[in-house]
């Protein structure tokens, strides 16, 4: 299948007679005929479903659609992005353990990694996407685990180098996890290139209409967790809490990592998305490849006005010839990147905040990537836990805008911008 079609029909197939759309099936538990039946399920000798927290098939219809676009062996879906990401660095790293990270990554993933797993006692070390061989040679220790980068970094707009991170994580013997959330498996399908395991806040352009939270974690099974099974004894040594399972045995090379994330994470922690949110989050699903297209030609469409307009500092899109990363971005991405721009305006933070007050169509929100032209101030709003230096370091300026182009008629979009920038006084 193609990944249109794919959008519309993987991961649930009727049969005859049944619901032609995906079943909520929004029930916390499953019934069994005997103590024996559901005991298999407990040991993992049969697969079913038991109680929600584990799996549901709702769930599991949209992670398999998810699993499916990105290329994967398996999948699981998550009740946020930040938990997918958590989720899956801890799945493989835990206390004394070290892990590589891109330093342009999400602010929500800095913290995480650099705050919060740090307590739990994961070591991150953070380099900057395009760093030397040298540097990022230097980061690897006898104690890394993995290695995370961004597709394109939300909101730098870095493109990271897959190819060239996966090499190194390989060579180290450990995988390279990806967060492909602003590309979307429609523009790039970070696998092909040598990630092993990806993953996304489907919060963004997938569900693509403010409508719910959530994330997916990908793997692409190609990771040989037993070729280095003394890195990794979480996979490979029996988990006493789960009857002495060894995942990479049990699930094989597809299997281990996902199913080790169910049976143990999620039955611990229990970030789980409600079936509901599943079901409206595959209503996102069908018409992403629809979608994607159209705001990347909006925000080319507007990343060229920014660019010419004299009130302008300077302007991010990696579909620009201008950029830096064009021709990364086209190796990566061929079809187009996102709908995110970031630019400057002249004069500064202060001229920012003003001529965001001036816009109508473009809403001020958090939000980002979705259906809506939503504008943004990361300095003070997603990034305002950062110092400066860990903002150039995120690659985010002081006077940094990220607008996310919406799929409204782009004449609007343009118009609102001109009307606000007429308005701004340099
Ligand atoms: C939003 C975002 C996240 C976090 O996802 P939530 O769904 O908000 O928890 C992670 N990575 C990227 C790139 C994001 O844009």
């Amino acid at each position: 299948m193609e990944r249109e079609t794919m959008c519309i029909q993987a991961g649930y197939q009727p049969k005859n007679g049944e619901s032609r759309m995906i079943p909520i099936v929004q029930s916390t538990t499953f019934k069994y005929d005997t103590s024996e039946d559901m005991g298999k399920l407990f040991d993992l000798e049969e697969s079913g479903y038991f109680y929600t927290r584990l799996a549901n098939p709702t769930n599991d219809y949209v992670a398999a659609k998810i699993c499916a676009l990105e290329g994967g062996s398996a999948a699981v879906l998550t009740s946020s992005g930040q938990a997918a990401t958590f989720f899956s660095v801890f799945n493989i790293a835990g206390v004394g353990d070290h892990v590589v990270a891109s330093s342009t990554i999400y602010g929500g993933s800095f913290n995480l990694f650099a705050v919060t797993m740090k307590r739990m006692g994961v070591e991150f070390t953070f380099v900057d996407p395009d760093c030397s061989d040298e540097e990022l040679e230097a980061a690897f220790r006898p104690n890394t685990k993995a290695v995370f980068g961004e597709t394109i970094a939300n909101p730098a707009l870095i493109v990271f180098d897959i190819e060239r991170f996966a090499n190194a994580a390989h060579a180290h013997g450990v995988p390279l996890i990806v967060d492909n959330t602003f590309a979307t498996p429609i523009n790039c399908r970070p696998i092909e290139w040598g990630a092993d395991i990806v993953t996304h806040s489907t919060t963004k352009y997938m569900d693509g209409h403010d409508a719910t939270v959530g994330g997916a974690i990908v793997d692409s099974g190609k990771f040989d967790w037993m070729a280095h099974a003394d890195k990794f004894p979480g996979l490979t040594t029996p988990d006493e809490s789960y009857h002495g399972v060894v995942y990479a045995e049990k699930f094989g090379q597809g299997g281990a990592y996902i199913n080790k994330i169910v049976a143990q994470l999620m039955r611990d922690l229990g970030p789980i998305p409600a079936p509901m949110n599943s079901y409206m989050l595959n209503l996102g699903l069908e018409s992403l490849h629809v979608r994607m297209p159209r705001h990347c030609e909006n925000a080319l469409a507007v990343a060229k006005f920014l660019e010419a307009h004299d009130k302008i500092a300077w302007v991010n899109y990696p579909g620009l010839e201008s950029s830096k990363y064009y021709e990364r971005a086209k190796k990566y991405m061929p079809d187009g990147t996102c709908g995110v721009v970031s630019f400057g305006v002249k004069g500064g933070r202060a001229a920012a905040e003003a001529f965001m007050k001036e816009l109508k169509v473009a809403m001020i929100a958090t939000h980002v990537a979705d259906a809506h032209t939503c504008v943004l101030h990361p300095a003070s709003a997603t990034h305002r836990q950062m110092n400066d230096e860990e903002l150039l370091a995120a690659g985010v300026s002081p006077d940094l805008v990220r607008l996310s182009v919406g799929i409204e008629n782009v004449k609007d979009i343009i118009a609102d911008l001109e009307n606000a920038l007429d308005k701004v006084q340099i």
